[in-house]
């Protein structure tokens, strides 16, 4: 399978010359399986790029499964424009843990719709499929064609929820934690989590919220986010092979991504700064650095 990032920025988009190597959108990610599957991980703004992606690759798709960590804005705002909506002849399937009592169907009909955005999704023309996840899917994957699919809570302010995928033809498997504060986990959290990406093996790869660095944590502490020490620290016990460090913070520019990039890689060699963009190979190919 096929990881593209369309957005790695947390917080709001920014659309600015000295963010443009890293990237300005937010939260949105693309998982490709290799019998076709198509499924969306946020909807963040960078939704925008992934269907620029999905439109070039196959003009005849129509259906995709979109799941959501959380409804924060930043992972959610790419939602109402997203161009399937529109069009009668797609299936938008959309799942999420519930939230504040909120399933995913209710939150969606309430954000997309007046006086938030012109046109209700009730108007909207898509086939539209809800689906609640479980409090928790440790054990039992659901089903995607030729992926599996697991979700465990994580802590975050008002909670989130981290995926893993799997795709047993091509051995390949991925966790995406976009939105984790780790400095507040409890041992319980901690432990469900770590075994959550190490079992039944380390993953291929772990996308992990690194907002913070090691000395800049304390001023965020509560705000729901981890630093990119304890990203490595746990792909490093979970017997994980590589690490991208997501959900980069507005104040950090193109440049500040470049000295905090050769931090990350200096700590460990097989971990890194995620850039919008990027497609990445699941299990990783020989020619393929990540
Ligand atoms: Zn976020
Ligand atoms: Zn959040």
């Amino acid at each position: 399978m096929k990881l593209f990032l369309g957005g790695v920025r947390g917080g709001s988009p920014i659309a600015d010359p000295a963010y443009a190597r890293y990237g300005g959108d937010t939260s949105s990610f693309l998982i490709e399986g290799e019998a076709g599957e198509r499924l969306i991980i946020d909807a963040g703004t960078g939704l925008r790029l992934v269907y620029d992606r999905l439109k070039a690759q196959d003009s005849a798709l129509r259906s995709v499964l979109m799941l959501f960590s959380h409804f924060h804005l930043d992972h959610v705002s790419g939602l109402p424009a997203f161009p399937p909506l529109y069009d009668e002849e797609w299936t938008v399937e959309l799942a999420a843990r519930v939230f504040d009592d909120l399933s995913v169907e209710d939150i969606a009909y309430s954000f997309v719709h007046p006086p938030i955005w012109p046109l209700p999704l009730s108007e909207m023309k898509a086939g539209k499929i809800f689906r609640i996840l479980d409090a928790e899917s440790m054990e039992q994957a659901g089903e995607f064609g030729g992926l599996r699919i697991r979700w465990c809570p994580v802590h975050h302010p008002g909670g989130s929820t981290a995926f893993r995928i799997e795709e047993p033809a091509t051995g390949g498997s991925l966790v995406i934690a976009t939105d984790i504060e780790w400095g507040e986990s409890s041992d319980e959290e901690k432990a469900l989590f770590e075994r959550f990406c190490g079992t039944p093996t380390g993953t291929d790869l772990l996308v992990f919220d690194g907002k913070c660095g090691p000395d800049d944590y304390e001023p965020y502490r509560g705000w729901g986010h981890s630093t990119w020490l304890e990203g490595i620290e746990i792909a490093q016990r979970c017997d994980v092979k590589k690490l991208l460090i997501t959900h980069h913070g507005t104040d950090m520019n193109d440049e500040a991504c470049d000295v905090r990039d050769a931090q990350i890689r200096e700590a460990w060699g097989e971990a890194r700064l995620a850039k919008q963009g990027e497609v990445i190979e699941i299990p990783s190919s020989p020619e393929q650095q990540i």
